[in-house]
């Protein structure tokens, strides 16, 4: 037998080592300013402390995703498939819930799950995952999403979308998962096999079934928004109040439930548009009651996490890195009177982040993108009377012809992203 890497593991090659020295080293920076401290965890922990974590139902044990050996004393100890349960054990461990609240804990490493090998599915992966524990307000929520799409931002990566929806409290679980139990008991041999294990055991996870005629059967279903109780509701319309104010582009999924049963209330996925079938680059979800479930004291929390690798396929897809443009990294069109000023006064603050130039009277978007190119430069940014209204910036990447908006928060991430390119 010729010897080579297990299926669905593969080596990082010196040619990839920047990228990925680049990537862990941004991802550092920006958690870092948000206060997120770095934890790491070992891939291994005793099997409890998975099983408590994840449920009895959860798709990790019901598909046996989870890798697991022996050792020597007859254990059976899994390789992590995600970092929450480690890091909460830690947390637990050593005493966290004293600490200034919230705690926010970062990781970076990587996990192992036994999957069906595809584009996008490993089974040796790695992920960046972040914990912020001891706090139920919705503005936690809000950061934490607007964090995962910073430091996303930060990479590089545009075109990210946001999809956000809520599982709701626990009675608005069962009572969903009951609705789903009288509607589809009925079809139960129309179901595909996993989505017939989830009647019995989770019934809202069929929602996520990939199976067409399981799609076909809970099309006219009602979603758990829609059985929200007051409490998840507010909390939900708080949630989307802050993403508004802070221009983090979020759209309602109605059908977002997340892999694991301890999920409630807010659940995100971020999507990409640019890496096909598997486009979501990650996500997360509030899971109060977890840590006590665990055996510790009654902790909220709210966590995410993204795949290292399908970000890099993302970053890769861009192409950005390979840009031979010589000119300024962005270059500002006024495209009125009002933005001239704005637009000059603009680009002595960038400067401070990376290189800028602008053009000197108003112009139409094709004449300002014509003269962009010219100088050289990697994007316009384009401003006019609905930016203006909107509080945005319409951005174009020159090589790919990529057009987008952005906040002016975001505007800056671009440039420090930029700036730290090669
Ligand atoms: P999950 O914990 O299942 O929500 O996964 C979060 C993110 O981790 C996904 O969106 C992927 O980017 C990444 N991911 C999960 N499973 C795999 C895998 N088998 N191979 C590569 N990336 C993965």
């Amino acid at each position: 037998m010729r010897l080579q890497a297990v299926k669905g593991t593969y080596d990082i090659l010196p040619e990839d080592q920047a990228r990925w020295r680049d990537l862990r080293s941004r991802v550092a920076t920006t958690l870092e300013r948000a206060g997120v401290r770095e934890i790491t965890t070992p891939i291994f922990e005793y099997s409890e402390v998975f099983l408590k974590s994840v449920g009895e139902s959860a798709d990790l044990v019901v598909q046996k995703e989870m890798y697991t050996f022996e050792d020597r004393g007859g254990r059976n100890l899994p390789l992590r498939p995600e970092f929450t349960a480690g890091v909460l054990r830690a947390y637990m461990e050593h005493g966290m819930h004293t600490w200034r609240s919230p705690v926010k804990l970062g990781s970076m490493g990587p996990a192992f799950r036994a999957e069906n090998v595809q584009r996008g599915r490993y089974r040796q992966f790695h992920q960046v995952n972040c914990e912020l524990l001891g706090q139920a307000s919705p503005l936690v929520d809000a950061e934490a999403i607007a964090l995962m799409y910073t430091v996303l931002t930060g990479l590089g990566l545009e075109g990210m979308t946001v999809k956000l929806g809520s599982v709701g409290d626990p009675e608005d679980r069962a009572r969903y998962n009951e609705y789903l139990r009288q509607e589809l008991t009925p079809h139960e041999s129309e179901l595909s096999e996993t989505s017939r294990t989830r009647l019995a055991l989770n019934p809202m996870r069929i929602l996520d079934a990939k199976d067409e005629g399981d799609q076909a059967l809970i099309h006219e279903l009602k979603r758990p928004l829609d059985l929200l109780g007051d409490e998840a509701r507010q909390h939900f319309e708080e949630v989307q109040r802050y993403l508004t104010q802070w221009q983090v582009p979020y759209e309602l999924d109605p059908s977002i439930v997340r892999g694991l049963d301890y999920y409630r209330r807010t659940a995100f996925e971020v999507h990409h548009q640019g890496i096909g079938a598997q486009s979501a680059l990650g996500g997360g979800g509030r899971y109060d009651g977890l840590v006590e479930s665990m055996g510790g004291p009654a902790t909220p929390g709210i966590g995410w996490a993204f795949g290292i690798e399908r970000v890099l396929d993302a970053i890769q897809q861009r192409g950005s890195r390979q840009s031979k443009r010589q000119g300024p990294r962005l270059f500002l069109v006024p495209l009125d009177d009002e933005a001239v000023a704005e637009l000059a006064g603009l680009a002595q603050k960038l400067r401070t982040i990376t290189s800028v130039e602008f053009a000197y009277a108003r112009r139409n978007p094709g004449k300002g993108l014509k003269e962009a190119d010219r100088a050289g430069a990697r994007y316009a940014v384009m401003r006019g009377k609905s930016e203006r209204e909107q509080e945005r910036y319409t951005v174009k990447e020159l090589d790919s012809g990529d057009q987008f908006e952005v906040s002016p928060t975001q505007l800056e991430a671009l440039a420090q992203g930029l700036d730290e390119e090669q």
